[in-house]
């Protein structure tokens, strides 16, 4: 059984999820802002077929990258709540200890650099 990460540690990781939450809802506000779905002027106006189809293009590629962003976010908020039942840093497959050079890179990592292999095909 390893030995479980100081404190010190922990909230230093738990800093960096704060600010990367920060960072992607900053970033997810701003997508949506250029969405051309969100332009109030959208509904009516009629466009021609070729702008119709920018827009959706325009509307696709933004929610591709909101999604993947939301992932990131859902992801962040479930290290937050690993942190508060002090399991932050032990994989959610196996329970064993994530490497700290792993988490200093993805502070949100979920499994181990073992088990995160296995999912990922
Ligand atoms: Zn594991």
């Amino acid at each position: 059984m390893n030995k479980p990460f100081s404190k010190e540690i922990v909230e230093t990781l738990h800093k960096k999820l704060i600010n990367e939450e920060r960072d992607i809802l900053a970033r997810v506000r701003e997508l949506k802002a250029d969405d051309p779905f969100s332009n109030p002027d959208h509904v009516n106006d009629n466009a021609a077929i070729d702008t119709d189809v920018r827009e959706q293009t325009g509307h696709d590629t933004i929610e591709a990258q909101v999604i993947s962003l939301e992932k990131r976010l859902f992801q962040i908020q479930a290290a937050f709540k690993k942190i508060a039942e002090k399991k932050y840093g032990t994989c959610e497959n196996c329970s064993k200890q994530i490497l700290l050079a792993r988490l200093q890179l993805v502070p949100e990592a979920r499994y181990c650099i073992d088990c995160e292999k296995k999912f990922v095909k």
